[in-house]
């Protein structure tokens, strides 16, 4: 008898053939696919130790992501949101004791929880694929936002910067830091926090109207040579440092990123995969761990879309680096 549970969950028909229906194939193979990665991630979490079986489970999302029709497929979104549901269920049960916890819900939305505070990078609601079956329903990210004491957005593009969200954060009273071109003659401009793009320099934030403060620096980073692209260095005041990149791709910030290991402790870094030159800004930032972001946003073209086996090439780094799918986390401890 052949039979393997995890496929028991399958809302897809699975009749024994598809003749004349290859729609329904392609959406049916996508389904069993992501289930069957959903039980090896859940089998085989994140790990700087990479094995075969998580090695196989990305280069199956691959597969699926890089079909053009992926976010409009069912199970994709289906694969999406559950991720996130998921995720949103594990922090609202998790209270840190140590080091932080790490979730990656999409493209480069990322979540960061200490014993003291709890804050996020580029929260979107993944808008940026126009597919609006694909995006997160405010109500399922609401909560997020709510378990949040402060988003940073490191630049104009709509698969980093969702106006809705920094929208809901501000009325929730918590600071929302952007760099100036963000949302630039609308509204919210005057809301958001436009904390100084100076290198090195540490600026206080404070958060959880303030109960707890911050310490920031801004990198004045670039996508390419003219975007404004904030590199946030976040200091939690248990001393846990965090370093976004957003969309970092710029030469000329080489000048900086040469040099932020010999200011500051980097505990995680967490690049856009496809930034300029990861060896060199790795050592630049000389961090304790990496996590590759960025990969597989829908909103791109495939050519763009940065496959996650990529990153074995572009991460073979002298560094732990730890790759992370929607929805999954990581307890991070300093020194281990
Ligand atoms: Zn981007």
């Amino acid at each position: 008898m052949l039979y393997y549970d995890v496929h028991t969950e399958i809302t897809v028909d699975s009749p024994s053939n598809f003749f004349g229906r290859p729609e329904e194939y392609l959406e049916w193979e996508a389904e069993n696919t992501l289930r069957l990665v959903d039980d090896i991630l859940l089998r085989f979490p994140p790990d700087t130790e990479e094995n075969i079986v998580r090695y196989s489970a990305f280069q199956m999302l691959d597969l699926v992501y890089h079909d053009t029709e992926a976010p409009n497929r069912p199970a994709v979104q289906n694969f999406f949101h559950r991720r996130f549901a998921g995720a949103l269920e594990e922090m609202k049960k998790t209270t840190v004791n140590e080091g932080a916890m790490i979730w990656k819900l999409y493209n480069m939305s990322i979540v960061a929880r200490t014993p003291s505070v709890t804050v996020c990078f580029d929260l979107v609601r993944a808008h940026s694929t126009r597919v609006e079956e694909f995006a997160l329903q405010d109500e399922m990210m609401l909560p997020v936002i709510e378990q949040c004491d402060a988003l940073f957005i490191s630049h104009r593009h709509r698969d980093h910067a969702d106006q809705w969200v920094a929208q809901t954060f501000i009325e929730q009273g918590k600071p929302v830091v952007a760099p100036p071109e963000v949302w630039e003659g609308e509204e919210i401009h005057s809301r958001i926090t436009h904390l100084e793009r100076v290198a090195h320099e540490i600026q206080i934030l404070p958060v959880q109207s303030g109960g707890q403060e911050l310490r920031v620096v801004i990198y004045p980073g670039h996508q390419g040579t003219t975007i404004q692209n904030n590199v946030p260095l976040v200091i939690t005041p248990e001393g846990i440092s965090f370093v976004h990149t957003g969309d970092q791709s710029n030469d000329e910030d080489f000048v900086w990123i040469d040099k932020v290991g010999e200011f500051h402790q980097v505990d995680v870094y967490i690049p856009n995969t496809w930034t300029t030159d990861p060896e060199r800004a790795a050592t630049g930032y000389n961090p304790a761990l990496i996590i590759p972001a960025h990969e597989n946003e829908l909103g791109h073209v495939i050519a763009h879309r940065e496959a996650y086996i990529l990153n074995y090439r572009r991460w073979n780094v002298p560094y732990p680096v730890m790759m992370m799918a929607w929805g999954e986390s990581f307890h991070y401890i300093q020194g281990k």
